[in-house]
């Protein structure tokens, strides 16, 4: 069993042309594919590995374009249901000075939020396995429900669960209720993945110190990781814990680095369980990981930038 199946949202992020300028000042925009769930999806297949993407695009123009990029990609798409009401959902977003993300959502709702419990391809989720999600599929009804029923599902067929948060507080009602919806599955995963950002939101506190961490362990995980951008990573398991430096790239965007870093880490994992018990192992994977994240930060819009092994290899080589 080698699937990577990644639930939850795909659409397409409209990037300005140019970088440092409002939305209102953008002179034009790119279609960049995306949401987080697919670019993993992605991420995993285009390092050799085996990736299926569950979720609703809108039975429409971009819809089909996307289903079409997951194929073209290699990911199974036998999990992708249409919605002919809604439309697929679009996110502006501006590229700052530094690089760093704004987003506008058009969700209103948007084909993702209505996948609902009778539509989930079972047997594409009971193949898994590893499970991977993210939060955006919780923030409404009916997609929450399936969420959840995915997740049993998937636990119940062995699968180990694997969750990114990726926090994107315009999307939910409120801070509070963004903090206690995440934190309400945070107990199930077995690898879970979360920014120095996403960190601080969580606990309150702003620093990535280990105590401060430690306080979103839970005992039955396998693996917590904290991105750190550019700085790499820090890693905690039940018998260790540890911190690896990032790699120095020509940065011009970070959309899909933490993605690419988490399809790297599961494809690794899914390869051989034994490195979530194996610190030296596990240090070599999350080498690899950093490597991918770091690339995906040196072109623009996420899948365009997501590496293939040879690319990561190269640059841990030169390092
Ligand atoms: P995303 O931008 O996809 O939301 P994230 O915030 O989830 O990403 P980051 O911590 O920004 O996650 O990045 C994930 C990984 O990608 C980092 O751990 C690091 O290895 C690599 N990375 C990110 N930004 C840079 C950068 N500017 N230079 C080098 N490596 C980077």
């Amino acid at each position: 069993k080698d699937l990577i199946v990644c639930f939850g949202e795909m659409l397409i992020d409209f990037v300005p042309t140019v970088s440092g300028v409002s939305l209102a000042e953008a002179p034009g925009f790119i279609k960049a594919p995306g949401g987080a769930p697919a670019n993993v999806a992605i991420a995993v297949a285009r390092l050799g590995g085996r990736a299926a993407f569950v979720g609703k695009l809108g039975d429409d123009e971009f819809g089909r374009m996307l289903a079409g990029i997951l194929r073209d990609n290699g990911v199974d798409d036998g999990g992708v249901s249409f919605d002919t009401g809604a439309r697929t959902a679009l996110a502006f977003v501006t590229l700052r000075a530094d690089g760093e993300r704004e987003f506008m959502f058009y969700r209103n709702p948007s084909a993702d939020m209505l996948l609902t419990e009778g539509e989930l391809n079972l047997d594409v989720i009971k193949s898994a396995a590893v499970f991977h999600y993210g939060s955006i599929s919780l923030i409404t009804e009916p997609c929450r429900s399936a969420h959840l029923k995915a997740m049993e599902v998937a636990r119940q067929a062995g699968a180990l669960l694997s969750y990114d948060p990726n926090l994107r507080l315009p999307l939910w009602p409120s801070a509070e209720e963004a903090r206690e919806q995440i934190l309400s599955i945070w107990d199930e995963a077995d690898i879970i993945k979360v920014s120095d950002v996403e960190l601080e939101f969580l606990t309150g506190q702003e620093s990535v110190e280990d105590d401060v961490v430690l306080t979103l362990w839970r005992p039955a995980f396998k693996l917590l990781v904290v991105t750190l951008g550019e700085k790499g990573c820090k890693y905690y398991t039940k018998d260790f814990r540890g911190s690896l430096d990032g790699y120095a790239v020509d940065t011009v965007d970070t959309t899909g680095a933490g993605d690419a870093f988490v399809g790297a880490m599961l494809r690794k994992i899914v390869d051989d369980q034994s490195v979530l018990q194996d610190e030296g192992k596990l240090r070599e994977v999350l080498k690899f990981s950093n490597a991918c994240g770091a690339i995906t930060t040196t072109e623009k819009g996420a899948i365009p930038a997501l590496p293939s092994e040879p690319a990561a290899v190269e640059l841990l080589k030169r390092n």
